[in-house]
């Protein structure tokens, strides 16, 4: 069932894009990309160093002028020209993004299809840009309120949906007037790079969007670099934390997306068997787990406890694993040997300290499987809600299940981590859903359904998850400065 095509495609280069010219030899060094499937080296990526990432924001400066000077129509038509240029490029998307990240096929289409939503639906934004006017001091004053692109912004991604997180996050700030410095992770690098031979095919002025792939420290120089204007930064709290610090020197404002553990409450009137479906795709099988939104906390009452674990096991078993080049695959390898072993660790620790009762999985894959960085997919029952289990991102295909009673219990307990990123609810309790959608303390809760993160609607996080919002108006606003023109009008 492997799809060879895929499997042997020739790989795009791994060198840079800043404005026009692809760059190999670039000061931040050379890294051997893994293909985690396999463990086997995939491809050579060059990483950027300050040098590049100074170059890339001046030619981003040059570009953005060249880009607000376009009328909003001819920039709207290049937006959806690139929406054209993405769904010509489907399938050869959808390949580089498995070999980025060993992200099954089957789930990887998703990438470029989520994309290309965003590119149009802010294509529809670019010439439907409002402003507003509100009273002035004066009684004939004119108070404009605008909102204007802030120049050049630097957008930092995690390796766990390159395209879509481009989507969210690069399509936005350029809808909205700006240039991108995007810095993809050295982890998942090929689609970025396509991606962005695509945006100059498309029309826009070169420079506009330069793709620089590196690790930290690479992020670090663009957060640093004193004419980055915004950083929107995707990726863990604690690296979250670092960015916003080093960006304080410059008082660069900083959107954030982080970490999450959200949970999902299952109350004893949902439909039992549609629930553990979403769940486990929502939970351990879709991306492994390694999923900001992944519903890694299953709140089950407790008179369906039973009955609802025999059926969320079931659903986790049936999702085969292997291969990421297969069609027959939903579960892949983890991205790393590290985040195997840290994904192990914290089984161990959850096992041997008896933070709940394993009764699934537990152990890396072995076998054919052996090379590459696979981890079964685990279930603990019986969950201590207040253990590192229960509260710390694993980001693995490991699920915690947490017995309550009362609708005042489970949202305590879901509320009861530091993040705040999404929460699940299950119940055909009209009245009861909205109560506790109400009571959840994050950006987006999902009532009767799995993930599902769409252009028009924003998403982001609460507490430790982050302050920025992907998606609809609010996504646009996060890439714009707010200017108010008074212009005073004398009494005659
Ligand atoms: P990470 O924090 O290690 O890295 C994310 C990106 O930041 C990478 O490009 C990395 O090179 C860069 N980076 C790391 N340290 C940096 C620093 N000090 N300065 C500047 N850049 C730095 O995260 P990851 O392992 O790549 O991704 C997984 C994390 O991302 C998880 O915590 C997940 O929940 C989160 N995430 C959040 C969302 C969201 O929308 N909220 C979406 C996807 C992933």
């Amino acid at each position: 069932m492997t799809d060879n095509s895929v499997a042997k495609m020739t790989l795009p280069s791994g060198a840079l894009l800043i404005g026009e010219d692809r760059i190999s030899d670039s000061t931040g060094g050379r890294f051997e990309h893994i293909f985690p499937g396999s463990g086997q080296t995939n491809a050579e990526i060059s990483i950027a160093g300050a040098a590049e990432i100074d170059r890339a924001v001046e030619l981003g400066w040059k570009a953005q002028l060249d880009w607000v000077a376009l009328d909003v129509e001819t920039r709207r038509d290049i937006m959806l020209r690139l929406s054209d240029l993405v769904r010509e490029h489907m399938a050869e998307l959808t390949a580089i993004s498995v070999h980025d990240n060993g992200v099954p096929i089957t789930v990887s289409r998703l990438q470029p299809f989520a994309l290309d939503r965003y590119i149009r639906w802010y294509a529809g934004a670019i010439d439907k840009a409002t402003g507003s006017t509100v009273a002035g001091g004066g009684v004939d004053d004119v108070n404009l309120v605008e909102y204007e692109p802030y120049g050049v912004v630097g957008v930092i991604i995690p390796w766990n949906g390159p395209l879509f997180q481009i989507g969210m996050n690069v399509i936005p700030a350029l809808a909205a007037g700006n240039a991108v410095v995007l810095k993809p992770s050295e982890l998942a690098p090929l689609s970025p790079l396509r991606f962005g031979e695509l945006v100059l095919e498309a029309g826009f002025p070169p420079g506009l969007l330069s793709v620089v792939p590196g690790g930290a420290e690479t992020g670090e120089a663009l957060v640093r670099h004193p004419r980055v204007r915004k950083v929107h930064f995707t990726g863990s709290t604690a690296s979250g934390r670092k960015v916003i610090i080093a960006a304080a020197e410059n008082l660069t404002p900083v959107a954030t997306e982080l970490g999450g553990k959200a949970a999902s409450i299952v109350f004893a009137d949902a439909d039992l068997a549609s629930v553990a479906q979403n769940a486990a795709f929502s939970g351990p099988i879709g991306l492994s787990g390694q999923n900001c939104a992944s519903g890694s906390r299953l709140l089950v009452q407790d008179s369906v406890y039973d009955e609802f674990v025999a059926h969320f096991t079931a659903a986790v078993q049936a999702a085969p694993m292997g291969d990421p080049f297969s069609e027959a695959n939903f579960v892949g390898p983890l991205i790393t040997e590290s985040a195997t072993d840290k994904v192990m660790a914290s089984v161990d620790a959850a096992r041997t300290k008896g933070m709940g009762q394993l009764i699934l999985g537990g152990q890396r894959a072995g076998g054919d499987l052996a090379s590459g960085y696979y981890v079964q997919p685990t279930i603990f029952s019986d969950v201590d809600s207040t253990s590192p289990l229960a509260q710390q991102e694993i980001f693995g295909p490991i699920s915690s299940i947490i017995r309550f009673s009362t609708e005042d219990e489970a949202v305590a307990i879901a509320n009861s981590t530091v993040y705040g990123l999404v929460n699940y609810v299950s119940t055909t309790d009209l009245a009861r859903a909205h109560r506790v959608a109400r009571r959840l303390e994050s950006g987006t809760v999902w009532v009767n359904q799995g993930m599902d993160v769409v252009p028009m609607a924003p998403y982001g996080g609460y507490k430790h998850s982050g302050n920025g919002r992907a998606g609809g108006m609010a996504g646009l606003h996060q890439f714009q400065q707010v200017k108010t023109i008074r212009v005073a009008v004398p009494a005659d």
